[in-house]
């Protein structure tokens, strides 16, 4: 959560703002910005977004600034208003620091701080780094900055400047993101690359535990020992146009329309003569063929990717598949042993709980494989393999494509795994060939027609989603997509579990979402809708185009085309987003920010 930017070199107050704007996606309580004018640090802070900041900086946009730090806040110690927001300062005003995460030990700190005769005016947990800072600084800031890390638990990444130290700025970071790079006119650090994009491609990713000193064009990285480290560069190939919106409204319905070509990426290069070719996993062949059982370790969205990829293994051979949502798999008494396979699917490749189920499993002896959108992250460091997803940056803080792009990885992957163990299945790898063109078409002919069924329901403050087996998922995902980014109510389920209790809330101001796609399990879908209908319950089916029996029963209908079974949750999935999409236009929510909510779930 919370966005970090900062640059040393020559710029403008301005570009300050617009590199925050592209973070903005990770939290948005409040923005705030520093920066050195003559011998005194000037800093603006402002609760809301980061356009109220760059309204109430409007006079000094076009001001050159050699050096500066920026931060839009996630808040997790103190309500978001504008003592609160980063950057928070020191006793003298000399030193600002913003900072993403949460220092655990911030209580004692404060309480030894303030013995020793520091003010405090923020409830933040940050002001104490700020105030620790200034305790060493003797006119080294990395030296200071380096003491003060060594007193912090907990998380962090930090940005730092100094009103007396003007060729330099410092940053650090313990489990919380930071990524780097430089060119001639100056060096820049961000929370992630999308604001780095524009200024250079060849990026180093800070560890935890080292400290970046940037001086304009070139940068340092050293350890908390204060070894200096070799820098490892990372090259960036996204299309700085792909974090724009290029015409449409809202980033999400962007992304909607980007997943034919999100999956023809992820599939590019991997698919050949009905045979999938995954070369990052050549050397595991030996490994996949005694495997006993898959692991699948993820939160949210990547959650309900990694339940459709049990259901689509289970289709392909009986196999034990475990999904388990990372914040209470990393809890577990779990037994894993090297023919075990753990898969951590995270968008971002940051989420701290993945995070530290992916170091449980490894520390228990577990081979793990990543499956993420961004090359270098934490969690494609750490694993033993990364499958990319290939899908561009997703700005909505709503996964959309990516959940589309972590689907066709996981398909992939898994014909890869069976093929390995023997299995054939060429039918199905040349359908995944097909999928780009027909989920294209599908979005161009139904996209109208699924804004016309959620217009009809924007009223209903409550929805229930149904589906069974592969369809499951998709109902899971679809509810979860409806609550993000429309405040409304819904729930997911089994078909079958309705009449185990949640029937109960039926009735005519309780739609069902049911997916009856001509599948084998159509007909027993059919018997769960028409118990809602008996409860009067308007019911919206998800049917395939052919499908008669289904829609003369219920009262609206989403078609989406006919597809071999195992093809549908993209489809469902697909047809989920854009009926969420459309509830929350029409309510003219903040589709893209949705409150309360961040991208890159950085806190545990
Ligand atoms: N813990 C800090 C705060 O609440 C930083 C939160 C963030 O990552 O934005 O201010």
């Amino acid at each position: 959560m919370c966005g970090i930017y900062g640059f040393i070199g020559d710029g403008k107050v301005e570009d300050l703002i617009n590199g925050l704007k592209k973070l903005e996606y990770r939290g948005y309580d409040s923005a705030g910005i520093a920066f050195s004018r003559n011998d005194s640090l000037v800093v603006e802070k402002k609760t809301g977004k980061v356009d109220a900041l760059r309204t109430s900086v409007d006079g000094k946009l076009e001001e050159k600034i050699n050096a500066g730090i920026a931060h839009t806040r996630w808040a997790t110690h103190g309500i978001p208003n504008d003592i609160n927001a980063h950057p928070q300062m020191d006793c003298k005003k000399q030193i600002a620091v913003v900072h993403n995460g949460i220092i655990e030990n911030f209580t004692a700190l404060r309480e030894k701080l303030i013995s020793e005769g520091h003010e405090f005016i923020s409830q933040t947990d940050t002001e104490v780094i700020a105030h620790l800072i200034e305790k060493y600084f003797k006119g080294d800031l990395l030296e200071a900055v380096r003491r003060a890390t060594i007193d912090l638990e907990g998380t962090y990444a930090i940005g730092v400047i100094h009103a007396d130290v003007k060729d330099e700025i410092i940053f650090a970071r313990k489990k919380s993101p930071l990524v780097i790079t430089a060119n001639e006119h100056g060096s820049y650090c961000a929370s992630d690359v999308t604001p780095l994009i524009s200024v250079g491609r060849d990026v180093v990713f800070l560890e935890d535990g080292q400290i970046a000193r940037l001086k304009k064009g070139t940068f340092e990285i050293f350890e908390i020992s204060g070894k200096p480290v070799e820098k490892r560069f990372y090259h960036v190939d996204w299309d700085e146009k792909a974090a724009e919106k290029g015409g449409y409204k809202h980033f999400m319905i962007k992304e909607i329309h980007e997943e034919p070509r999100v999956i023809s990426d992820a599939l590019m290069g991997r698919v050949k003569d009905e045979k999938i070719f995954l070369k990052e996993m050549e050397d595991w062949k030996d490994y996949i063929k005694r495997l006993r059982k898959i692991n699948i370790i993820a939160c949210g969205t990547s959650y309900h990717a990694g339940l459709i990829f049990k259901y689509f293994f289970e289709s392909l051979r009986p196999f034990d598949v475990e999904v388990e949502v990372s914040s209470e798999y990393r809890y577990r008494n779990v037994l894993i042993d090297d023919r075990v396979l753990n898969v951590a699917i995270s968008q971002s490749g940051e989420t701290a709980d993945t995070l530290e189920s992916v170091r449980l499993a490894k520390s228990l002896g577990g081979k793990v494989l990543a499956i993420s959108n961004v090359m270098g992250s934490t969690l494609t460091r750490e694993a033993d393999k990364t499958l990319y997803i290939n899908a561009g940056p997703e700005i909505s803080v709503a996964s959309t494509k990516a959940y589309i792009g972590q689907m066709t990885v996981l398909y992939l992957l898994a014909l890869y795994i069976d093929a390995v163990m023997g299995g054939e299945h060429p039918e199905r790898v040349k359908a995944l060939s097909k999928l780009p063109e027909l989920v294209d078409n599908f979005i161009l002919t139904e996209a109208d027609a699924i804004k016309a069924v959620a217009d009809k329901y924007v009223g209903y403050s409550n929805f229930m989603y149904i589906g069974r087996n592969l369809n499951y998922p998709s109902v899971l995902e679809g509810a979860l997509k409806l609550k993000e980014i429309s405040y409304t109510n819904a729930v997911g389920y089994q078909a079958g579990e309705l009449k185990h209790g949640p029937i109960a809330l039926l009735d005519e101001k309780f739609p069902v979402m049911a997916v009856a796609v001509d599948d084998d399990l159509k007909d027993k879908m059919l018997s769960n809708i028409l118990e809602t209908k008996a409860r009067n319950a308007h019911v919206v089916a998800v049917v395939s185009a052919s499908d008669q029996k289904v829609s003369n029963l219920v009262n609206d209908v989403i078609r989406v085309p006919d597809v071999e079974n195992y093809l549908y949750p993209f489809f469902v999935g697909i047809s989920f987003q854009l009926f969420a999409y459309n509830v929350a236009n029409n309510r003219n929510l903040n589709i893209d920010m949705p409150r309360n909510l961040a991208k890159s779930v950085t806190v545990e």
